[in-house]
């Protein structure tokens, strides 16, 4: 239930999750096409480049993994924390 507005971030949909994005950093060129397909905004970006995956809120649809041009983002199976 959701009582007040502006509380999106106290739920952690990221429960949710059966398959979960790893990031392979080394691989990243920072080309930043992931960042902003991700429906749950969990690609946090600063000062131009991405950031770890927020776990606590990505539903794990895979979206980001099929953008990367680069392969720096692999699914895995099941609700791992694997940053
Ligand atoms: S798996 Fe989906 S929800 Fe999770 S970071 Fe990638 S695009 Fe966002
Ligand atoms: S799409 Fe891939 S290479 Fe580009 S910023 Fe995202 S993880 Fe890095």
């Amino acid at each position: 239930m959701v009582f007040a507005g502006g509380t999106s971030k106290m739920f952690q949909t990221g429960e949710w999750r059966t398959n979960t994005p790893i990031f392979h950093e080394d691989l990243c060129k920072q080309c930043l096409l992931c960042a902003p397909v991700c429906p749950d905004g969990s690609i946090p970006v600063k000062d131009s480049k991405r950031g770890a995956f927020d776990y606590d809120h990505c539903k794990g649809c895979g979206i980001c993994e099929r953008v990367c041009p680069f392969g720096a983002i692999e699914m895995k199976e099941g609700n791992v924390n694997g940053n």
